[in-house]
């Protein structure tokens, strides 16, 4: 019996049963990358997070408009600097090269991790007229007022008028923000320190510019997420996502605006991914305590011994559950890898498995079936991925005993064989998104490479010394060995 989809909502701090808006239907945004910087792990770790759930809900039978945006302009670092801006400026790049170059970054980096690519990808540039819109509203509606062609959101005036709603997702009290605020830099032309610009204007060197009623300027960063999930998903609609550090202020404010400009909040479900650690203490750059993906890969970073594949990490990825902190480690990897091959192992033992024949599936048939319908059951609970690759391993040790013996196939209907291969390849592939690609990382890879570069280079001398007999044995053997070689005018190329 398939369970109802239970999910920990952020804005109610409790787990609910998921009823979408529209039946069948799920409208779900997550908030993209910053693209003006190569993706990090961390940021990995939340697309991932979602991508498994955005497959969930699909294998559930959802139709899913999945948006996730590309934020190209408004990020601004700590000292007030476009983040776009900044990275054009240090790469000698004009802004929207600099959002290419690391959009396509990121796409590569999500194609690695086998992730698949939203519905809907809108950028925040391609959608000013939109947000300029949305200021305007807010203004009329009396949440937000200009000065000196900047635009801010007077929150004050927002929380007399709605309940004191400010604060409901990330639970800050108003009056704690303001005390903040106020040790931290001066108000500047804000009326209260709690207000916070959704319109800024354009100094003169300022590159990221547009023309709108209050001059020329650029909207503030959290108001790309209200406009286009707006644009995209409608007034309200049933998931937003993104990591937990964005949960103040950036989903608060996204609240605000919503209600501010139309009094209607958008999402009612709000899901967070907690952060990356590594070793136990959060990755950061300043502390030497991190690590890329490509760094990941290929080995070649203090903090690992060896590389790990891609699909290892994602494996070892899905053994936290999204909303506990993830601590990378050596051991925590290694361990990834001995199970994501102890796990293609069990899986290609599957394939040569044939069962008793009949539809009657026998005591070891039944077990499979409900050990799958346990794993399912655990992502219905909050998309619980550990709990669910526990359940697999269940299975996975049942695999392992029917292959050596100690479980008779006797006791196995071929149609329960082959709902169960077809159930559990749905978890595995579809859902999960694992590939069944051998757990070698690019270390290993890399020896590849050096041997395959020096046997050609001896089949090249054995050609120079018109030794077809050895020329043609190596050539033979790497065919024996599902390597082919290809002869041309810059020297030889193979493939597997
Ligand atoms: P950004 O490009 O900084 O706007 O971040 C893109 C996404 O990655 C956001 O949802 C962040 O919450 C998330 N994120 C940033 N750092 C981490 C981390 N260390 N662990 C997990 N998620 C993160
Ligand atoms: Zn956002």
């Amino acid at each position: 019996m398939p369970t109802d989809l239970t999910l920990y909502n952020s804005l109610t701090r409790k787990k609910e049963v998921f009823h979408p808006l529209v039946p069948g239907h799920v409208g779900l945004y997550v908030c993209g990358p910053t693209v003006y910087n190569p993706v990090h792990l961390g940021n990995c770790r939340t697309f991932v997070s979602f991508d498994i759930i955005y497959r969930y809900l699909m294998a559930k039978g959802y139709k899913v408009r999945y948006v996730r945006n590309i934020t190209d302009v408004g990020h601004l670092t700590d000292d007030g600097e476009d983040r776009m801006s900044k990275g054009a400026r240090l790469e000698q790049l004009e802004p929207m090269e600099v959002a290419q170059k690391f959009s396509n970054q990121f796409h590569d980096m999500m194609r690695t991790f086998n992730a698949l690519p939203p519905s809907i990808e809108p950028r925040a540039t391609g959608h000013i007229i939109e947000q300029i819109d949305m200021v305007r509203e807010i203004i009329e509606n009396g949440y937000a007022y200009e000065v000196n062609g900047s635009v801010y959101f007077d929150v004050e005036a927002y929380n007399n008028a709605n309940e004191e709603r400010y604060g409901e997702l990330s639970g800050r009290r108003i009056e704690e923000l303001m005390a903040e605020s106020r040790e931290l830099k001066s108000q500047g032309e804000k009326r209260s320190p709690s207000d916070f610009a959704i319109w800024m204007k354009a100094s003169d060197d300022h590159i990221l510019r547009w023309d709108s009623p209050w001059g020329a300027g650029f909207p503030g960063w959290h108001l790309e997420c209200s406009a286009m999930s707006t644009k995209y998903l409608g007034r309200d609609f049933d998931i937003h996502g993104g990591g937990n550090d964005l949960k103040f202020p950036h989903h608060e404010n996204e609240i605000a605006q919503n209600v501010g400009a139309c009094h209607h909040a958008g999402a009612r479900y709000w899901l967070h991914t907690n952060m990356l650690l590594m070793n136990g203490k959060k990755m950061s750059k300043s502390d030497g305590n991190t690590i890329t993906p490509e760094e990941l890969f290929t080995g070649d970073s203090e903090h690992v011994s060896e590389g790990y594949a891609p699909m290892v990490v994602r494996f070892f990825m899905l053994q936290t559950h999204y909303r506990s902190t993830m601590d990378l480690s050596e051991e925590a990897l290694q361990a990834a890898k001995k199970g994501y091959t102890r796990l293609l192992e069990a899986w290609d033992s599957l394939q040569d498995m044939e069962g008793a024949g009949g539809a009657q599936n026998g005591t070891v048939g039944k077990e499979l079936a409900a050990g799958l319908a346990a794993a399912y059951a655990e992502m219905d609970d909050d998309f619980n991925t550990p709990k669910a690759m526990a359940r697999i391993f269940e299975l996975v040790t049942r695999i392992n005993a029917l292959k050596g013996g100690q479980l008779s196939l006797e006791e196995v209907s071929a149609e329960g064989l082959e709902s169960f291969r077809d159930g559990l390849g749905t978890l595995l592939w579809n859902v999960l998104g694992l590939k069944a690609e051998a757990a070698t990382g690019g270390a290993e890879q890399e020896a590849l490479d050096r041997v395959m570069e020096i046997v050609l280079e001896l089949r090249q001398q054995a050609r120079a010394d018109k030794d077809w007999a050895l020329s043609d044995k190596l050539r033979d053997a790497l065919t024996e060995a599902g390597i082919t070689v290809k002869d041309g005018k810059e020297g030889a190329t193979w493939s597997l």
